[in-house]
């Protein structure tokens, strides 16, 4: 099974519920457009360097298309498909006005200079800059990209089309960026851990975590959890993992993580793998790094309570079925990580506004958006005895089946 396919699983499961026709779920699962372009630039070493990059844009029938720009030697159009699919329903579950879109380009960003990084990107808008936009398509950062890459998107964005900071989200603060853009994800994860706890009779304060992936969204989810109490035993990233049964240092962790860019050889905890951090005996179990982590085989083993899907798509179809039937909780993807789209929304508002709000007021909105969506999503799947992810998309499905036919097909 490849990404889209497992993405179209779990539409299916909630379209069954909601009666659709035949025609009307091919037009919701189908992508409105998809683009692949081969972006050439000069390497360091004065040797020519092709890669692909590729957008896909999914649905706009409530609004522009958004979502995330991936770099990653694993890119490609069944991925970026799958995820425009899933930005569809996350946008709409948490009730933005906006489509779903992805993209990204088939590279490995560990290995490029800073300057390669940039003509990479440039190059890139340069050839798709004509169907991007404030108001057609609004890329932000995903694995692989930060910051500095959607400030080069906004500048070559600015050459073709003329200023305009609303092309692009998750810019630098001092760049036409929003406060708490760029913790908004984990800050999100922090709350939904929170509320998921809270319906279980328990709490951050007390249960054990463990977090695989410490990037953008791993590194704040850590961070978040720790200041309400959170014991965290275990975090990896790409190179292997940390465990301490009596919880991780995090401010530790990120200094050792600053010097050494990887976490292998903290001193404040054991080393071991990603595998054992996936099985490890842990209150909840956060995925916050690749897609396709957890198959059949890993579902029977892992001896987590419950999981927050951090990641986009971390969870196989079968791996699901397995999940629901062992009573393991999931949050779905498109609720989990929903604060990093949910802050985009209000970085573009702001750059439309030419007006700043106070990172207060950011985050008390992104958590009453989540908060709200949580609530829908619990109740419907206490309600109707499904899973919380089939929850989520029958919420985001009636959603954009709506605007689809207000709109007038
Ligand atoms: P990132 O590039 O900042 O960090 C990725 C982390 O995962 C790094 O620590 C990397 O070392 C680690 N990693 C990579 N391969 C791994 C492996 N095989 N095993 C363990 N760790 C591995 O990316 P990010 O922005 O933090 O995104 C992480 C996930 O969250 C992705 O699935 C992304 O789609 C999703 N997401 C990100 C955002 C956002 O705002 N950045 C929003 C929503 C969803």
């Amino acid at each position: 099974m490849q990404a889209f396919e497992a993405t179209s699983f779990y539409f299916d499961q909630a379209a069954k519920l909601l009666d659709l026709t035949e025609n009307i779920r091919t037009l919701l699962v189908t992508p409105e457009r998809e683009v692949r372009v081969e972006v050439v630039i000069e390497l360091d070493s004065g040797a020519i360097g092709n890669f692909i990059g590729y957008r896909v844009q999914h649905d706009s029938a409530r609004g522009p298309y958004k979502g995330g720009l991936r770099y990653h030697p694993l890119v490609d159009q069944d991925e970026a498909r799958s995820l425009a699919s899933l930005m569809t329903w996350k946008t709409a579950l948490v009730d933005l006005p906006y489509g779903g879109a992805k993209g990204g380009i088939n590279c490995d960003p560990t290995k490029l200079s800073r300057g390669e990084l940039e003509r990479l990107s440039r190059r890139f808008i340069e050839k798709i800059h004509d169907m991007i936009g404030p108001f057609k398509d609004i890329p932000a950062p995903d694995m692989g990209t930060d910051a500095q890459v959607m400030a080069w998107i906004m500048n070559e964005y600015g050459k073709f089309e003329g200023f305009n900071p609303a092309c692009v989200t998750g810019k630098p603060v001092e760049f036409h960026g929003s406060e708490g853009r760029e913790a908004a994800t984990g800050y999100g994860v922090a709350i939904i851990a929170r509320e998921i706890l809270g319906r279980l009779k328990r709490s951050i304060a007390g249960s054990t975590f463990a977090i695989q992936g410490y990037g953008n969204v791993g590194r704040h989810t850590a961070r978040f959890l720790g200041r309400q109490g959170a014991k965290i035993v275990a975090i990896s990233d790409a190179y292997g993992a940390v465990m301490n049964p009596s919880g991780l240092d995090i401010a530790e962790l990120d200094r050792h993580v600053a010097v050494n860019r990887k976490i292998v050889g903290f001193k404040g905890g054991d080393p071991a793998t990603n595998d054992q951090l996936l099985m490890s005996p842990v209150d909840v179990l956060i995925p916050a790094a690749l897609g396709g982590i957890f198959d059949k085989e890993l579902a029977q083993a892992v001896q987590a309570k419950l999981i927050i899907e951090a990641a986009n798509s971390p969870t196989w179809p079968e791996a699901d079925l397995v999940f629901n039937a062992r009573g393991i909780p999931v949050v779905p993807d498109i609720l989990a990580n929903a604060g990093g789209v949910i802050v985009s929304y209000f970085e573009w508002v702001q750059n439309l506004q030419h007006f700043r709000w106070p990172l207060e007021q950011i985050q008390r909105e992104e958590e009453k958006r989540l908060v709200d969506a949580f609530g829908e999503m619990y109740d419907l799947a206490e309600r109707k005895q499904i899973s919380m992810r089939t929850a989520a998309f029958y919420h985001a499905i009636i959603r954009v089946s709506r605007a689809h036919a207000l709109g007038g097909m």
